[in-house]
C-alpha cells in the first residue's frame, strides 16, 4: 500500500488525483502539491478531504522539494507539473531516495529541444540509489510506447515502420485554445518536424508533410508530421525498425491562428522589452488563452490516438493498427476534465500503480516500451482507456 506525492494541480493533475482516489487499494495515502494552493484546494473539494492531503511547493527549487518530501515521506513522486521541473524533481527524488514518474521529457524554458538526453544522464545515479524513474507515462509519450511494445511482443518478429497517429476531434467552441498547457503545446507544434528513416533523422519545416487518415469513429482528417519525443526512445528499443513518424491532426482554423500568431511574433520564447518591463511573448499569449483545465465542460467530440505498425511475422508481411477512442463528455462526467487531460492522467496513474505493485520495477531511468506491455494494456481496459486492434 503506497504513499504517493503528486506534483502539479493542472488539467492532467486533476485526472491523476481522481483516478488514484479510485484505486485506493494501491494508493493508501495521496498528497497533491502545486505552486498555487487554491488549485489543490479545488481538486481536494472534488474528491474529499479524507482522500487527499494538499501542500504548496515551488518545484523549481530542489530545497523546497526535499523539505516537502522529507515531511510526507512518499514512496514515489508523480511529476505532473511542467517539463521545466523534471530535473529538479528528479534531483530531489535522488536526495530523498524515492521513485519518480513523469509524462513529458525535460525542456529548458529558453530552448525547446524535446530530447531525453538530460534525463537519461541520470540513469546511473538512479541505478546506484536503487530507484526507478519512469519517463513519459502519459498517452503520447506513454501509451503509444506501450502499443509499440505490445505489437512487438504479440504481432511481429520484426517491425519495419511505425506511424503514431494523434487525432483530437474535440470542439470547445472557442476560436482558438490549446488542450493542454498552451506554452508547451504551441512550442511543440510550431517547431520543425522530424522523422527517422534508415538510421537518420530527417528534418522538415513545420506542417510540411500532410496525409489524410481515416480515424475510426471520427472520419478522415488532415494529419501533419511533427517531431514527438517518444520516437527518440522507440528507435532504440524496437527491433528492425526502418522508419518511424508522428502525425497530429489540425483543423484549418487552428493552423490559420497559429500562422498569424507566429507571423506577429507571439510564439517567441525570448524576452522582449514592453513599456519598460520584460515579457516572453509566448507566456503572455498563454495568459490570454483559456485555461486548458477550464475547457472540459465545453468540449464535445472524441480523441483517437494510436499506432500503425507494419513488419514481418512468420515470414509474411503484416500491418496492424492499435488505437484508443476517448469521448470528451464522458471523461468530463467522470473526472471534470476533457479527454486530452484524461488520456494523459490515466496512464500516469497506471504507471505509478504498476511501480507500486512491483509489477513494473527496475532501477534506472526507463522508458515505457522497456517493460512488459501486458499488465499496462490490461489496466488500460480496466481504468477507462480501452483499446482496439485492426489488422489490414
Ligand atoms: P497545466 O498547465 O494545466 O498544469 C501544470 C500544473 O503544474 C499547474 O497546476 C502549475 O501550477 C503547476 N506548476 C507549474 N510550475 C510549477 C512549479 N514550479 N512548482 C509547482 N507547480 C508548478 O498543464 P497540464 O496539466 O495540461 O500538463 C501537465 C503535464 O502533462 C505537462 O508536463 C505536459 O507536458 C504533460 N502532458 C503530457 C501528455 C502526454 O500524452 N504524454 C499530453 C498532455 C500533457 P499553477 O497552477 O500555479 O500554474
Amino acid at each position: 500500500m503506497a504513499n504517493i506525492l503528486i506534483i502539479g494541480a493542472g488539467g492532467v493533475g486533476r485526472v491523476v488525483v481522481h483516478k488514484c482516489v479510485k484505486n485506493r487499494e494501491t494508493f493508501k495515502k495521496i498528497t497533491l502539491a502545486s505552486r498555487s494552493i487554491d488549485k489543490c484546494e479545488q481538486i481536494q473539494s472534488e474528491v474529499g478531504k479524507e482522500n487527499l492531503d494538499i501542500a504548496q511547493v515551488d518545484a523549481d527549487s530542489v530545497e523546497e522539494l526535499v523539505n516537502l518530501i522529507d515531511k510526507i515521506k512518499p514512496d514515489m513522486v508523480l511529476n505532473i507539473a511542467l517539463p521545466y521541473q523534471d530535473l529538479t524533481i528528479m534531483e530531489a527524488c535522488l536526495q530523498t531516495k524515492v521513485h519518480y514518474l513523469d509524462t513529458a521529457n525535460y525542456e529548458h524554458p529558453d530552448s525547446a529541444k524535446f530530447e531525453y538526453k538530460e534525463q537519461w544522464a541520470y540513469n546511473e545515479r538512479f541505478k546506484e540509489a536503487g530507484l526507478m524513474a519512469l519517463l513519459g507515462s502519459g498517452f503520447d509519450p506513454g501509451v503509444t510506447n506501450v502499443f509499440c511494445a505490445y505489437a512487438q511482443k504479440h504481432y511481429f518478429d520484426e517491425i519495419h515502420t511505425i506511424d503514431i497517429l494523434d487525432c483530437n476531434d474535440g470542439d470547445h467552441g472557442y476560436p482558438f485554445a490549446t488542450n493542454f498547457n498552451p506554452e508547451i503545446n504551441l512550442r511543440e507544434v510550431s517547431s520543425n518536424g522530424r522523422y527517422w528513416e534508415n538510421g537518420e533523422w530527417i528534418e522538415t519545416k513545420p506542417m510540411e508533410i500532410k496525409m489524410v487518415w481515416d480515424y475510426p469513429e471520427i472520419g478522415e482528417r488532415d494529419s501533419y508530421l511533427l517531431y514527438h519525443e517518444e520516437m527518440e526512445s522507440l528507435v532504440k528499443h524496437i527491433n528492425g525498425l526502418k522508419r518511424i513518424r508522428f502525425f497530429m491532426t489540425f483543423g484549418e482554423s487552428y493552423l490559420t491562428h497559429m500562422k498569424c500568431l507566429e507571423n506577429v511574433g507571439m510564439l517567441g520564447i525570448e524576452e522582449v522589452e514592453h513599456n519598460g518591463c520584460k515579457i516572453v511573448p509566448m507566456q503572455f499569449l498563454a495568459t490570454l488563452l483559456p485555461d486548458p483545465a477550464s475547457l472540459g465542460k465545453r468540449t464535445k467530440g472524441k480523441t483517437n490516438i494510436g499506432i500503425v505498425a507494419t513488419g514481418i511475422k512468420d515470414n509474411k508481411e503484416r500491418s496492424i493498427y492499435i488505437y484508443n477512442i476517448c469521448n470528451h463528455q464522458e471523461t468530463y462526467k467522470e473526472t471534470l476534465s476533457q479527454a486530452v487531460s484524461y488520456t494523459t492522467g490515466v496512464p500516469a496513474m497506471i504507471g505509478a500503480k504498476l511501480m507500486m505493485e512491483n509489477r513494473w520495477m527496475r532501477h534506472g531511468t526507463l522508458n515505457m516500451e522497456e517493460f512488459d506491455p501486458d499488465p499496462f494494456m490490461e489496466e488500460l481496459n480496466k481504468q477507462g482507456l480501452s483499446w482496439n486492434i485492426k489488422e489490414f
